[in-house]
């Protein structure tokens, strides 16, 4: 074969892949440049759907939930003499104090070295983005793959939020309008949270705002952990589809960072 021959060769071989690619059904591609893990930080105000996409994330890439707000609810169920303190202050909807969060989510990560983990509710102050940008920098299993910010108008939060119920067997949330409970049994048993009032999360809002851009420059100067914003606004069926899309274009960047041997790809992503 002389030298003509194999460029042409080359050139078909090419266009048989490129072609193939194109073909291939997304979700097949997916799972061809799918990590084995993923280290998530999901952030977004009260009632932006952390918690229902936390859920469908920890289904889809194996990992599993570390959930500030559960932790201290289950502290602050328990009775004891920080549990009252924490329920104090979460009823109020203030921050619960970083010498209690930075301690507990840190013993969590440590025992999740291995696995992937959805972040829900931390960091949440600077202090905390700062105590997990030197945690990250000095362990590589705590490095998250990419902050996932899902973004509500405050007004969209508030209305979401006056519909809320929690069914305190399964922990299930459901909102009066959108998303009622299957049955009048369960519709029965459900509770509205106590920090869920319209003036709390006001001010539960007003503290996100405050702090989200002071711990997002703490973990994004750490470098290559990018920052995806979602319209978190949609239907749940769209911020997923948004998210899937966002999870693939990050997928496919860190696959061509890793042949090209070029790790601000995915810092650019
Ligand atoms: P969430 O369930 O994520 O909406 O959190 C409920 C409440 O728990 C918040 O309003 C805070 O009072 C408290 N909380 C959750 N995560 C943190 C955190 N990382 N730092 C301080 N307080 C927190």
């Amino acid at each position: 074969m002389n030298f003509l021959h194999f460029c042409v060769a080359l050139f078909v071989a090419a266009l048989a892949i490129i072609f193939g690619l194109a073909f291939m059904q997304p979700t097949v591609l997916a799972k061809f440049f799918r990590q084995k893990t993923y280290k998530i930080i999901l952030a977004g105000p009260p009632a932006s759907g952390k918690g229902t996409m936390g859920e469908v994330l920890v289904k889809e890439l194996n990992a599993t939930v570390i959930g500030t707000g559960n932790i201290l609810r289950a502290e602050a169920a328990s009775g004891s003499e920080v549990g009252v303190k924490i329920r104090e202050v979460m009823a109020a909807g203030g921050l619960v104090s970083d010498d209690l969060v930075i301690p507990a989510v840190v013993s969590q990560l440590e025992a999740r070295k291995e696995g992937g983990w959805i972040l829900d509710g931390f960091p949440r102050s600077a202090a905390q983005g700062e105590a997990f940008a030197k945690m990250i920098k000095e362990n590589d299993f705590a490095r998250p793959s990419l902050i996932l910010l899902l973004e509500v108008d405050d007004e969209v939060a508030v209305d979401r939020i006056s519909g809320r119920r929690i069914d305190p067997v399964t922990d299930k949330v459901y909102h009066v309008k959108t998303n009622p409970p299957p049955t009048q049994e369960i519709a029965d048993r459900c509770i509205t949270r106590e920090d869920d009032t319209e003036d709390r999360v006001r001010e539960r809002l007003r503290i996100y705002h405050e702090n989200t851009p002071k711990w997002v420059h703490a973990i994004e100067a750490v470098g290559g952990i990018p920052v995806i914003r979602v319209d978190a606004a949609q239907p749940v069926a769209a911020v997923k589809a948004a998210i899937d899309a966002e999870i693939r274009r990050y997928d496919f960047l860190t696959f061509l960072s890793k042949i090209t041997n070029c790790g601000s790809l995915v810092k650019a992503c």
